[in-house]
């Protein structure tokens, strides 16, 4: 099927309240064109130079999501043009992030990783380190970003009844912390949920599925 395709069939189920990132990791210019034809305007990347060459070569009103894991030495790259920030998951991370959004005048909305797989590989904050992040006076004194919501990554199971689970997890941390809001912090966003789960992960209280694969073809 094609890509425009397989982005309308996947749209249509989605609910209303269910945001979209068609994650074009690997793929030319041409493919994402075609989506972004299909009406298609957030993209999800993971590689920093990937990203920027594509924003360099593509209409400019579309949304660009670093979805990848971020060295703080590659922040300054995207600063200029990153809408929003799937995986932060240190105070480091944030301090550069806010510097360079400070230097390009504007804001960057971030999303904070949290950890609920099994897997030792993934990235991410646990509860604790993310209740500790929210109320430390280094993070209050951050202006020029904006923590929207969490983000997290089920383990890469074909056990539905344990990515449920960490899903489940996953929405019970977004909700605690909901009521944490302050000038620079107002938890609305809940990514979670790809190809193989995002039904699933909408079930558990996703607002925000990250596809890739079932919109592109296999990487
Ligand atoms: C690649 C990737 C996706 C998309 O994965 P698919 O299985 O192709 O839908 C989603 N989230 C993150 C963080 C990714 O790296």
């Amino acid at each position: 099927m094609s890509i425009q395709t397989n982005l309308l069939n996947i749209k249509a189920t989605l609910p209303k309240q269910v945001t979209l990132v068609a994650v074009s990791k690997t793929k030319p210019v041409s493919d994402l064109m075609e989506a972004y034809e299909a009406g298609q305007r957030i993209f999800g990347e993971n590689k920093i130079q990937e990203m920027t060459e594509k924003w360099e070569q593509m209409p400019k009103d579309i949304q660009w999501h670093m979805i990848g894991h971020v060295q703080t030495n590659k922040v300054k790259f995207m600063a200029p043009f990153v809408s929003l920030i799937h995986g932060v998951d240190s105070l480091k991370l944030l301090q550069e992030i806010n510097k360079q959004a400070k230097k390009n005048n504007r804001t960057i909305d971030c999303l904070l990783q949290i950890y609920i797989a099994e897997e030792e590989t993934k990235f991410g904050l646990d509860e604790e380190e993310l209740t500790s992040l929210l109320t430390s006076n280094e993070f209050q004194e951050l202006k020029n970003i904006q923590i929207v919501g969490l983000m997290g990554m089920a383990t890469f199971t074909a056990n539905k009844d344990q990515i449920k689970k960490e899903f489940l997890h996953l929405k019970s941390i977004f909700d605690t912390n909901k009521n944490l809001k302050s000038e620079i912090c107002n938890l609305n966003t809940l990514s979670m949920g790809m190809s193989g789960d995002y039904q699933l992960a909408i079930e558990c209280g996703s607002t925000m599925v990250r596809i890739g694969s079932s919109i592109f073809g296999g990487r």
